[in-house]
């Protein structure tokens, strides 16, 4: 029992202030007279008091629930001392504060320990019996005043029923209203007082917990100590912020512990209000939001992963990341590194046997990457068919490529589909997450060590170098400077012969038209800076304009004499992809007069490969206009021979690497022979590329070779340059020009070319 804090709170809801108590004592036309009048009369009724208190608590023994309160002789003795204290007080007739907080105290004890209002009423009316007797005995009417006194004292209990009931009436509706509410609400209850630490919690509170209310208790221990330990500092906090009036309200979500130990979701609401100086009480409902927040965590696992093979995705992959950068920031960490994984030719698999074998392949390459890893490594599906795992804690950054090895080994081994066996391989982009000490864009640094491992030929790691990122800027500068450079003028076109080879003759066939950036001082490679411009998409303009210009030159020269002369131009496959290509190729023959028949358009083996089913429509309808197409570059690209036959090809370019190894190199002269030998067989003109010596031009005309290109007949010059050389005096008598004196000769006998060296 709390009487202090009780007592004040009575004090507060009964607002006896002392208009109230003044208004009362008026209605019973109480006077200072009658004060006067009792404290006269005080000291005299005395000893008649004292012997009513006796009378009063022997009568109480004759009654079962007054006499079992009262069983003690010592507590009977206290109770009559007080109660002989309080009738002196009466008779004093001085109602003030203290006088009306001792009854109101009094009052609130006896309801306590469970006195009923009829016993205590009761025990008024027998002292103002005994009262009566004292001063009015044998007075005429003394019994009649006292039957009164009896029966007013009944109806006296009776109102006081009324009145009671009828407030319990309300209360209780208003209870079961609530109650009915609350149930249909399926919230819990709680009320809690902070400084006195006193929780009450409602049945549902504690059902939600598989738990009774009393395995509460009602201190807050009960409660924090089935919060999640992880969710306690949170709640805490809400709490407290609320009590300092941070918040608005308590609306907090946490977990509590149920009585079969898995933990519920929780939401807890509630407001605080001051109860009294220092009392801070509040109350609120808690909702099982147990459901929801499981269909939440499903949602959040949906979004942070890949449906087709189960692993975590790009979403997830950047909250991981971020969270091992901060590990990494610690002192002491060990070293992290990302890898960036790309199947090789997995566009070809998709295109070929489907999407629903291609997302087989995923899934089981996914089952394959997660073998190769340690328990702590992750594996995310990046997107289409690259992977990304993340290493964490590695002893040495030379640990990250013995992973990556460990892929491409896993990943080699052939992967059985039905009854299909394919062999799948991958590049791999390797990067730590720091690179001395300082944070990297790890993701952006592997995925440039990705790109380095592909360039490098596929099926291999790199790994990330201040030097690769130095070569990406520098190709990205390149990109930026190109991106003007036509516009500035800055770009010219150099013409290279291809000469036929004809029973001892060499012979001026055609031109290739290659393609030259002049950069201030320095005379840029194509090899240098195609790459760029593939990138950016500049090669669509920049091979429009090549064309352009390739066409009215050769055309021009064609009018010069040199009427059978062909001209080369290398399209990349961008321009292919084109749908503006073809109309546009068509207007610049028109516009140059060049007959179809004398253009070639030369496209590299690697990117015919590309884009397969597009480029071949595009070929073929180029074909079809009588543009001849020549494959550059032949025996570099993995063509398969299949494709030979499917594209409408005519000219096929052996590679100058392996030109440039004949004859002294076998091997290289055995696949010379081979490349040469098939396109002969396939019906085929064969260019050699990169004739350079005697030995070699010997060699591909023993071959068989039809035509050849390369130093040996001279470098690729300026327009002008080569105009001069055409120009020579009887350079292009006839109808298939003798090449000048420095061509027409038989190589056996020939000197090396003096035109370029
Ligand atoms: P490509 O089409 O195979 O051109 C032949 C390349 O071999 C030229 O290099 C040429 O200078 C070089 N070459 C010719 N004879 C010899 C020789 O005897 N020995 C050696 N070592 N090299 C020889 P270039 O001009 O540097 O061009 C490189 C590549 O750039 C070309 O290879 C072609 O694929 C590409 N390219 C050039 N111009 C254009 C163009 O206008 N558009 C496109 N898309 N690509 C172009
Ligand atoms: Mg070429
Ligand atoms: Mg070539």
């Amino acid at each position: 029992m709390r009487t202090k804090e009780d007592f004040a709170e009575l004090l507060r809801r009964l607002h006896l202030g002392p208009q109230e108590q003044a208004e009362r004592l008026s209605f019973l036309q109480w006077s200072a007279e009658d004060a006067q009048r009792l404290a006269a009369m005080a000291g005299a009724m005395d000893p008649a008091q004292q012997a009513f208190v006796d009378q009063l608590y022997d009568h109480l023994q004759n009654f079962a629930t007054p006499a079992a309160l009262l069983q003690s002789p010592q507590t009977i003795e206290r109770l009559k001392h007080s109660q002989g204290s309080y009738y002196q007080d009466l008779w004093r007739g001085q109602f003030d504060e203290e006088y009306v907080n001792g009854r109101l105290r009094i009052g609130m004890i006896h309801q306590q320990v469970g006195l009923e209002l009829k016993w205590y009423l009761g025990a008024y009316r027998l002292y103002l019996d005994r009262m009566l007797g004292e001063l009015f005995t044998g007075h005429p009417q003394h019994q009649l005043y006292a039957s009164l006194l009896k029966a007013v004292f009944f109806d006296i209990s009776l109102a006081l029923d009324t009145y009671s009931a009828a407030q319990h009436r309300a209360l209780e509706d208003s209870e079961a209203r609530f109650a009915r509410a609350l149930r249909g609400a399926n919230d819990g209850l709680w009320d809690w007082h902070v400084e006195q630490d006193r929780l009450y919690v409602s049945e549902r509170w504690a059902s939600m917990l598989g738990i009774s209310r009393e395995a509460i208790g009602d201190a807050s221990q009960g409660w924090f100590s089935r919060v999640h330990p992880d969710d306690l500092p949170g709640l805490r906090q809400a709490i407290e912020a609320h009590l300092q009036g941070r918040t608005a309200l308590l609306h907090h979500e946490y977990r509590m512990r149920k009585r079969d130990g898995d933990y519920a979701w929780v939401l807890v609401r509630g407001v605080a209000e001051a109860s009294g100086p220092d009392q801070q009480r509040m109350a609120g409902s808690q909702t099982d939001i147990s459901a929801r927040k499981s269909a939440e965590q499903h949602l959040q696992h949906a979004a942070r992963h890949d449906p087709l093979t189960g692993l975590a995705n790009r979403m997830r992959l950047d909250e991981q990341l971020q969270q091992a950068l901060l590990r990494q920031g610690k002192v002491g960490a060990r070293e992290a590194a990302l890898l960036f994984v790309d199947l090789d030719r997995f566009k070809l698999i998709n295109d070929s046997l489907g999407h629903a074998v291609g997302d087989r392949v995923l899934v089981e390459v996914a089952q394959r990457l997660k073998a190769c890893l340690r328990p702590g490594d992750e594996l995310f599906r990046f997107g289409g068919d690259e992977f990304v795992v993340l290493l964490d804690d590695l002893a040495c950054a030379g640990d990250a490529e013995r992973v990556a090895q460990r892929i491409l080994d896993g990943l080699h081994h052939p992967l059985h589909l039905d009854e299909r066996t394919l062999v799948v391989n991958a590049s791999i982009g390797i990067a730590p997450l720091q690179e001395r000490g300082k944070p990297l864009d790890a993701l952006q640094a592997a995925d440039l060590a990705l790109y380095r491992a592909k360039a490098a030929g596929k099926a291999q790691f790199a790994r990330y170098s201040e030097e690769l990122q130095r070569a990406a800027q520098h190709h990205l500068d390149m990109e930026s400077a190109m991106g003007q450079a036509l516009d500035n003028g800055e770009l010219e076109l150099h013409y290279q012969p291809i000469c036929q080879l004809q029973q001892g003759q060499v012979q001026l066939a055609g031109v290739e038209a290659l393609l030259r950036w002049r950069s201030g001082e320095r005379l840029i490679s194509p090899l240098e800076f195609i790459p760029a411009l593939e990138e950016s998409g500049e090669i669509v303009r920049v091979g429009d304009w090549v064309l352009q210009q390739a066409c009215r030159q050769v055309r021009a020269w064609q009018l010069a004499g040199q009427s059978q002369l062909r001209c080369s131009v290398n399209i990349s496959s961008r321009q292919l992809q084109q749908a503006s290509f073809i109309p546009r190729l068509i207007d610049i023959l028109q516009d140059s007069g060049l007959p179809p028949a004398s253009l070639i358009l030369e496209i590299t083996e690697s990117q015919l490969m590309e884009d397969t089913a597009q480029t071949l429509v595009s070929l073929r309808e180029l074909a079809s206009l009588g543009v001849r197409l020549a494959l550059d570059d032949f025996g570099t690209g993995y063509c398969s021979l299949g494709y030979l036959k499917r594209f409408p090809l005519h000219i096929l370019k052996v590679d100058k690497s392996f030109i440039g190894g004949t004859p002294a190199d076998g091997e290289l002269s055995a696949i010379s022979r081979a490349i040469i030998g098939l396109g002969h067989s396939l019906g085929l003109e064969v260019v050699a590329e990169g004739v350079e010596r005697d030995a070699q031009l010997d060699f591909v005309r023993h071959e068989g070779c039809h035509y050849a290109q390369g130093y040996w007949f001279s470098k690729p010059l300026p327009g002008a340059e080569l105009q001069a050389l055409l120009g020579r005096p009887g350079a292009f008598a006839g109808a298939v020009a003798a090449l000048p004196e420095v061509f027409a000769r038989s190589s056996s006998t020939l000197p090396r070319s003096r035109v370029q060296q």
